[in-house]
């Protein structure tokens, strides 16, 4: 058994009590000793190297020195009132200065006493200051232990009752204090050695107290690995338990249906990348194993057509299929689309969305369990009990970011076994990432686009400069192509934006008096959306306005221009989603982006990227390195992934893959989990999982 520090409460440690032990839960989530072990801290300052006054300069990012505080002064009135203290080493003078808690430190420190204090130095009229500086008694245990110190995450409530970044390092030396014998090890010699890994009772203790860089390198690289390969091996464990557990439908042959097709109803060839892709598929279809491929393709990369030959590929085995879009606006589209592909074929697409009801919704639900409906396309409302298959086949699942493992595992209740699952993501994602987050899918990628596309031009614009994107607009629309425009919503303040698309529906109206213009945005009723859709598909209106609702899958290959207002208010993934709505015809198209003049750094990089590059995937990695992984979307509805501690997404992909090739490893040797050698990791995952509740619903 795994010496099971989570069991011991933290309010018995010394300074802590049962209010803090409250807050230090509902803030932090803190509660056992084994809880604060794994509180990592997030920086570490370097404290070895005390300054000299004299040699000291505005410009350093951190300075840290001893001396003595002369005396106190308080200046100014109101909200300029500020405390300073002058203090001195011998070699000069300094200020330390605080705005608030100005009674508090008055009485906490006392002019004379030496003291190591560490902040920020500023410089203002020729003179040093540092701001709210840290203090402590040159005396004080901490500062014996010069060197690396751990910065960890406080809240404002936590600050207000003294719980500090130091007094969790307190805690945790009190824990220690407490351990009479080491963390036990949590993975298997073999996999310490083969990586050189630093023992976990070791690490544990370097990332809270390093003892120099390299002993915190190590510590790191340990814990990194050990996180990303327990969700590895849980992923890897899943998807081999799946394959086990189930067999897959055999789709043995290829019919007249999909032939048919082939032959007579594509107008183009199929890109190298598409065939490659559809061989993959077949393989699996054919396997008696149940498929869960993950299908990646850049915007326009031609997945719809992929989908749709897999459906069919069910259908010539007498099978159902399945196609879930993440909007009624898309699930629409697909329909349009795919209902116009196959005509001729004899075969019967529905459309079947939450706001199709009564008698249209019956006949549908009926067709479906007659096994006379072949392929349904719908929206999250096909997950519903009420509807059910005769045979359902296979299940494609489109923009899967929105859509979590939970719900892939609703559909495969929707036969007596589970159909094959295909997920296409427009969004690709960095490697990293997928391997985290569809660790347990097989991965196909669609890494050619078709042929005669022109890349996308891409411009930043200010919107004060807007005459050339005017002049451009005209050309383009002279010339009988269309055009899109538009405007953020951002979901907390509906009305505001809406208020901006209205404005910016009338200025467009006056400034292309000329011009018919449609407008669209996620408030409209279906019906009204659809009718202002089908203005602009069928060219009857030049221009559309809308909201980012038209962000996926609308197909409008005459459109040539993509303006986006606000670009600033966009982030990466969702303005490449927005380009790829144009450039889909063979003449050149582009892409606007209007800015305010001032922009923050990201905002530049995001735009710098977008005007550089149209590759989707260079994008995704730039977008991750931005933004860190713990904003992508995706991550927290998967499921799956669970909170990563210390790994970083961005940063660990060569820790990730090392991880990911020792976890396969175990799952070679040890398939059922039953060999004593590896016993020491299952237990220690079954106890992860207990604390990560998300993960047990999949399993
Ligand atoms: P996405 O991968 O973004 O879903 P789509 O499937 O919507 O891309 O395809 C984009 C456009 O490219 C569609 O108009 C589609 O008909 C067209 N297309 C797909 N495959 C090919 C191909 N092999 N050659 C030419 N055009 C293609
Ligand atoms: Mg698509």
């Amino acid at each position: 058994m795994i010496y099971d520090l989570s069991k011991v409460d933290i309010k018995y440690l010394p300074g802590v009590g049962p209010k803090r032990a409250e807050l230090l839960k509902a803030e932090a989530g803190l509660s056992s000793f084994g809880d604060l072990l794994y509180y990592f801290p997030y920086k570490y300052v370097d404290r070895s190297r005390i300054y000299r006054i004299s040699e000291i300069d505005g410009s350093m990012p951190y300075i840290q020195l001893k001396g003595r505080i002369l005396s106190f002064e308080t200046l100014g009135e109101g909200r300029r009132r500020r405390l300073v203290a002058h203090f001195t080493d011998g070699t000069g003078v300094i200020d330390l200065v605080w705005f608030q808690a100005i009674k508090y430190v008055i009485n906490r420190y006392t002019p004379g006493a030496e003291y190591v204090i560490f902040g920020k130095p500023n410089e203002y009229g020729g003179r040093i200051n540092v701001a709210h500086p840290e203090i402590d008694k040159a005396d004080a245990p901490v500062i014996a232990g010069l060197g690396l110190r751990p910065g960890y995450n406080t809240t404002e409530r936590m600050k207000r009752s003294d719980i500090t970044s130091a007094f969790i390092q307190r805690m945790v030396a009190n824990v220690f204090a407490r351990m009479d014998k080491p963390l036990p090890e949590t993975l298997t010699a073999d996999i310490v050695a083969a990586h050189s890994l630093m023992p976990l009772d070791e690490a544990i203790r370097q990332i809270h107290f390093p003892t120099s860089p390299e002993a915190l390198r190590r510590a790191q690289f340990r814990l990194k690995f050990e996180e990303l390969f327990y969700v590895q091996l849980e992923l890897l464990r899943y998807s081999s338990e799946r394959t086990k557990k189930y067999r897959g439908f055999v789709f043995s042959r290829i019919g007249r249906i999909f032939n048919d097709f082939y032959s007579h109803h594509i107008p183009f060839d199929l890109t190298g990348a598409q065939k490659r892709v559809l061989k993959e598929i077949r393989r699996d279809v054919g396997s008696g194993r149940q498929m869960n491929r993950l299908l990646q393709g850049d915007v326009g990369s031609g997945k719809t057509l992929v989908a749709l030959m897999s459906m069919l590929m069910a259908l010539d085995n007498a099978y159902q299929a399945c196609l879930i879009a993440p909007t009624e606006i898309l699930a629409a589209q697909h329909y349009a689309t795919i209902s116009s592909m196959v005509t001729g074929l004899g075969i019967t697409v529905e459309l079947l969305t939450g706001s199709i009801k009564g008698k249209r919704r019956e006949a549908i639900l009926e067709g479906l369990r007659a096994g006379d409906v072949d392929i349904l396309i719908g929206t999250h409302a096909v997950l519903e009990d009420t509807v059910e298959f005769h045979s359902l086949g296979i299940v494609v699942i489109d923009e899967q970011h929105r859509f979590g493992v939970a719900q892939r595992a609703r559909m495969w209740k929707k036969n007596y076994a589970p159909p094959h699952v295909l997920v296409m993501t427009a969004t690709p994602i960095p490697r990293t990432l997928a391997m985290t987050l569809y660790g347990d899918l097989d991965v196909s990628v669609i890494d050619e686009l078709p042929p005669g596309r022109k890349p996308v031009r891409t411009v930043h614009v200010y919107d004060t400069g807007r005459d050339a994107l005017h002049r451009l607009l005209q050309a383009q629309m002279d010339e009988g192509r269309q055009v899109y425009i538009v405007y953020p919503l951002i979901e907390e303040s509906e009305k505001s934006d809406l208020k901006n698309l209205e404005t910016g529906y009338r200025q467009v109206c006056e400034d292309f008096p000329d011009r018919r213009v449609c407008k669209v945005h996620g408030k409209m009723k279906p019906a009204e959306k659809d009718e202002e859709m089908r203005r602009f598909v069928s060219g009857e209106c030049s221009i559309m306005v809308a909201t980012t609702v038209i962000e996926v899958g609308v197909n409008v290959p005459n459109a040539s221009v993509m303006v986006i207002e606000n670009a600033e208010r966009f982030g990466l993934s969702q303005l490449h989603q927005l380009r790829g709505r144009v450039g889909r015809g063979a003449d050149q198209s582009y892409c606007i982006l209007v800015t305010k003049y001032n922009l923050s750094e990201d905002t530049r990089r995001r735009i710098d990227i977008m005007v550089e590059t149209n590759d989707g995937f260079e994008i995704a990695e730039a977008d991750l390195a931005i933004r860190g992984p713990g904003d992508l979307e995706g991550l927290r509805q998967s499921g799956m992934a669970f909170d990563l501690k210390i790994a970083n997404l961005a940063r660990d992909g060569q820790i990730l893959q090392l991880a990911r090739d020792a976890a396969r490893a175990v799952i070679g040797r040890d398939p059922d989990g039953t060999r004593p050698e590896y016993a020491l990791l299952w237990q220690r995952l079954s106890q992860l999982k207990r604390v990560t509740a998300d993960w047990s619903s999949i399993s």
